[in-house]
């Protein structure tokens, strides 16, 4: 599928990133996509463009030591990539899980630089996080560990350099101990520096719904290009995090039926619609299991533990979890299943082999460099609060929010269609988002 000099480049990257297969992934994905491009701008190509671009800017990795409630010294790994500032700061959640290694922390970085181009906001490409999983440890343990990550990572970040904000793991809590403590360390009350703030000191409205809100609108606008719309149809969601919370939120505004939810544990069907007051007082507030929605629920739901959330009949998927969550036997069931829309709201949630079946059957899929952008897309707006000392309504901000959510939408289908590949949001994306980076890069020469 790609020609000699695209495949050339991909060797030498996977070759000099070894043991990393979820950034190859992400590279190989982004690869397949740019074959449309290269007959028509070989000048990418002379001036090493790709080649660049797989490489991060700079990538830090560093020693986390805390002290746990028991006395004892505890030793975990920070990493913060930045990996593209062709069009602004560095910008890019950080991600507390034990599965965090730097492969994982490079493929979500590279996803980014695309997905933050996407969004028209002068904002370049980072991602960090740690090996460090905040479940089951005191308040005091997730402070003193925030604490002394960001002794090490304030080093590195500012409203002008790299501006981080939370993803998988780091929430509200994270980001105001890592806040306090980069006040602590510079003096300085710079608000810009992290996002995902609280609304009293220097957050945005509409931040925490942005990426499950962006994610709805964006499969709806899918739905809009194919004539249809979200009333009443059965959309199911997975996760119950972040994203996976206020993507059923807006579906559910928006008309349509969301009947599944899940955490690592298992699944829940709930065929009348999710309860969201239930569902975000379980997870939210008392950051319960899964399972808890059905036993109080009671009638109308069920919980499956093993299985497949993607078992169950839908018109639209909404993968909202993590990634390579949703595997090729689970895009079989759903299109067997009269699937029409998916889009995803993880990061790369749908394996390569699951996106092929979804195109080659027809499917509209969205993948969550443009479906998920939202989420940084109204970080930006609340640097932008941040530089204006202003902050915006709720209404204000969720309107920025929907106008770009379609406008992305608009761009991938209109760049799918200049590139020959009609209704490929896939093409669509990587290309829209990488033409940005690459002439910006190609206008600052060889750095
Ligand atoms: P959260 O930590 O808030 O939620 C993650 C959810 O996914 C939890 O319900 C978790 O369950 C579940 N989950 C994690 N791993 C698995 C697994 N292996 N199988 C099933 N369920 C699993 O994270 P977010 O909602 O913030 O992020 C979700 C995804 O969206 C990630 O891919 C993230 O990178 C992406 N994203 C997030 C953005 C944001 O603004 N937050 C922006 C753009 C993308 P459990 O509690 O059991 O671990």
């Amino acid at each position: 599928m790609f020609d000699t000099s695209l495949q050339e480049t991909l060797d030498s990257v996977i070759a000099r990133n070894p043991g990393e297969p979820e950034f190859h992934q992400a590279v190989r994905e982004v690869f397949d996509s740019l074959a449309v491009i290269q007959e028509r701008h070989p000048e990418y190509n002379d001036l090493a463009i790709l080649t660049r671009l797989c490489e991060p800017e700079r990538q830090i990795i560093f020693r986390v030591p805390w002290v746990d409630d028991r006395g004892a010294v505890r030793v975990n790994r920070g990493f913060r990539v930045e990996f593209n500032s062709a069009l602004g700061p560095y910008k890019g959640g950080l991600r507390f899980r034990e599965s965090v290694n730097l492969g994982i922390v490079k493929f979500l970085g590279f996803e980014q630089i695309f997905k933050n181009s996407l969004t028209g906001l002068p904002i370049g490409g980072g991602k960090g996080g740690s090996d460090f999983d905040p479940a089951g440890k005191s308040d005091g343990e997730v402070m003193r560990f925030c604490q002394s990550f960001m002794t090490e990572l304030h080093r590195h970040i500012g409203e002008h350099t790299d501006v981080p904000a939370g993803d998988i793991g780091v929430g509200a809590r994270e980001i105001g101990y890592m806040f306090g403590q980069y006040k602590r360390l510079t003096n300085r009350y710079e608000a810009g520096v992290l996002t995902g703030k609280g609304l009293d000191w220097g957050g945005s409205l509409v931040r925490k719904e942005a990426t499950g809100y962006g994610t709805a609108v964006f499969a709806e606008e899918m739905l809009a290009a194919r004539g249809e719309g979200l009333d009443g149809r059965p959309v199911a969601v997975s996760g119950s995090g972040n994203v996976a919370l206020y993507a059923i939120e807006k579906v559910h505004q928006l008309g349509g039926r969301v009947v599944t939810a899940s955490d690592s544990t298992g699944y829940i069907v709930d065929e009348a619609g999710i309860d969201l007051d239930l569902l975000k007082q379980i997870k939210e507030v008392e950051r319960g299991r899964i399972r808890e929605y059905a036993e109080r629920r009671g009638g109308s739901a069920r919980f499956v533990s093993g299985g497949s959330v993607w078992d169950v009949p839908v018109d639209v998927a909404l993968p909202c979890a993590t990634q390579n969550e949703l595997h090729e036997s689970d895009a079989k069931s759903l299109i067997g299943n009269g699937v029409v829309v998916v889009a995803e709201g993880a990061n790369m949630p749908c394996t390569p082999e699951a996106v092929e079946l979804f195109r080659a059957a027809g499917i509209a899929f969205g993948p969550g460099k443009a479906a998920n952008a939202g989420g940084v897309a109204t970080s930006a707006l609340e640097m932008q609060q941040n530089a204006s000392r202003d902050a915006w309504t709720f209404d204000y901000a969720e309107g920025r929010l929907t106008e770009i959510m379609r406008s992305i939408h608009a761009n991938c289908l209109e760049t799918a269609e200049e590139y020959g590949r009609p209704g490929d949001y896939v093409v669509g994306a990587n290309v829209a988002g990488f033409r940005k980076v690459a002439d910006a890069m190609m206008a600052f020469g060889v750095i």
